[in-house]
């Protein structure tokens, strides 16, 4: 393509972009962003979230639980 001027918001955006991206590899955090180019990820069979055949050998964690029905009474 033809050259682009990377102004100061784009820097600050794709800085950004990689700061919270390597917070989350550190973290082990990786939120799966559904599209259409699901179709060709090299790791779709082992996601969760396009239910992928071999998803079940990588149980998510999770730290939250759905409300009961005593939580839905109190709120
Ligand atoms: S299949 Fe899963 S891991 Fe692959 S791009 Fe889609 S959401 Fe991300």
């Amino acid at each position: 393509t033809e050259l682009y001027d990377l102004d100061n918001n784009t820097y600050r955006h794709v800085s950004s972009m990689y700061s919270q991206a390597m917070k989350g590899i550190s973290q082990g955090i990786f939120v799966p962003h559904v599209t259409a180019l699901c179709k060709g990820c090299p790791v779709k069979d082992a996601c969760w979230a396009v239910d992928g055949k071999d998803a079940y050998r990588y149980p998510i964690e999770t730290t939250i639980t759905a409300p009961t029905e005593e939580d839905k009474e109190h709120q």
